[in-house]
């Protein structure tokens, strides 16, 4: 079933276990009937009710008058010279949203979008010029892994390639938490995706409240986009850094691991030349995270149109990371992919039916300081 239409009947593309067991008790099935449907959607790739044959006739016949399964529809695929993939996916109302493979030697990462848009207005990222206009339901969520899956397993023989997720793409998971969190079970569960909560990664802003609540729910990997060492930086460049300020961000992670003595947080630093990259910084980046079971992740920026930013000569974000390293802490900087497809961090775009207007009043902007 194509995505051009909103089912109204429940997709059981986006149930987790608990959900699909609680669906099929309401048609008087067991719960082992869960696990059976959600192999054929999630591993066989199925989304055609006829094709589920351990199930019987007349129980097939109630799924396809009572339920759908619909999937998000690919409108356009993109490969970069790295091998990089980009799919733009059409929702039912129309928006669409793009969701990224990036393909490593030990790996294959899927890089998965939580919203039409961003509510956030990160000063530096492309999604935000965008817009908002609603939060994805977790069917189009881990829709976007089965399409990934599907559309990847016909090149490589049905193998599974997607090892890793990453929710990095479009929107702060975060705020989008009662679809996020059912779909990244669907992820972890073994009739399912079967993804250690090591591979599957969730990037935040620092939506403080909804840190713990991820921890006591769904403890998958944690990112941070932290971008600055100090409040009057960061307020800037990450501007809910106003409503939760690092001092409450940093106790929130280290309460997220706290009872797992190995466990790190991944802390994202985008590399702005002249704006967040000095020695000066990292000294102060070094003062924040000392009591933060934490690795850092140097981002190169990648640039969009309009932005006022630039990337961090390769020297500078070199001399930045020497300085976390000497001091003990653990940094890499993280390989630019999929750029010459606009697949990059940050340069996620998608259609969005902006209901904020922040995209038209951006263009005005560019249009009067021109
Ligand atoms: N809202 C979430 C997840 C989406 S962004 C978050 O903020 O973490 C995924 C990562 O890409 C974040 O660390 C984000 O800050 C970073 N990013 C955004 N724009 C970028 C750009 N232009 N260049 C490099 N990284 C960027």
């Amino acid at each position: 079933m194509s995505g051009n239409q909103q089912p109204n009947a429940p997709n059981l593309l986006g149930l987790d276990r608990e959900a699909m067991q609680t669906y099929l008790a309401s048609l008087d099935e067991k719960p082992f009937r869960a696990t059976q449907v959600m192999k054929w959607i999630h591993q066989q790739g199925f989304d055609d009710f006829d094709a589920m044959s351990n199930l019987s006739k007349p129980l097939r016949a109630r799924l396809k008058e009572s339920a759908a399964i619909q999937a998000p529809e690919v409108l356009q695929g993109q490969r970069g010279a790295d091998g990089t993939r980009k799919w733009l996916l059409r929702l039912y109302d129309g928006n669409c949203i793009e969701t990224v493979f990036i393909p490593e030697e030990d790996r294959g990462t899927l890089c998965v979008s939580s919203q039409v848009g961003c509510t956030l207005n990160c000063t530096f990222c492309s999604t935000a010029q965008q817009g908002f206009n609603r939060n994805l339901s977790s069917a189009e969520i881990i829709g976007q892994l089965w399409v990934a899956n599907r559309e990847l397993g016909r090149e490589h023989a049905g193998r599974r390639i997607v090892t890793n997720v990453v929710m990095m793409g479009m929107g702060e998971p975060l705020l989008n938490f009662d679809s996020v969190v059912p779909a990244m079970k669907i992820m972890l569960d073994d009739n399912a995706y079967g993804l250690s909560k090591r591979r599957v990664t969730l990037s935040t802003a620092g939506v403080v409240p909804a840190i713990d609540r991820l921890r006591d729910n769904c403890p998958v990997s944690l990112a941070v986009s932290l971008h600055a060492p100090n409040n009057a930086l960061r307020d800037q460049l990450v501007p809910l850094n106003r409503k939760y300020p690092l001092e409450e961000l940093l106790a929130a992670c280290r309460r997220y691991v706290a009872d797992e003595p190995r466990r790190r947080i991944t802390m994202e630093y985008v590399m702005l030349d002249g704006i967040n990259d000095s020695l000066d910084h990292a000294r102060e980046l070094i003062a924040c995270l000392k009591r933060v079971p934490a690795k850092i992740n140097l981002i190169p920026f990648n640039p969009f149109p309009g932005t006022p930013y630039r990337k961090s000569s390769q020297a500078r974000i070199d001399r930045f990371r020497e300085a976390l390293l000497n001091a003990g802490l653990v940094a890499v900087t993280r390989k630019t992919r999929g750029d010459d497809i606009d697949a990059a961090c940050g340069q996620l775009a998608g259609r969005v039916q902006d209901r904020t207007n922040r995209s038209t009043r951006l263009r005005r902007a560019a249009v009067t300081s021109a």
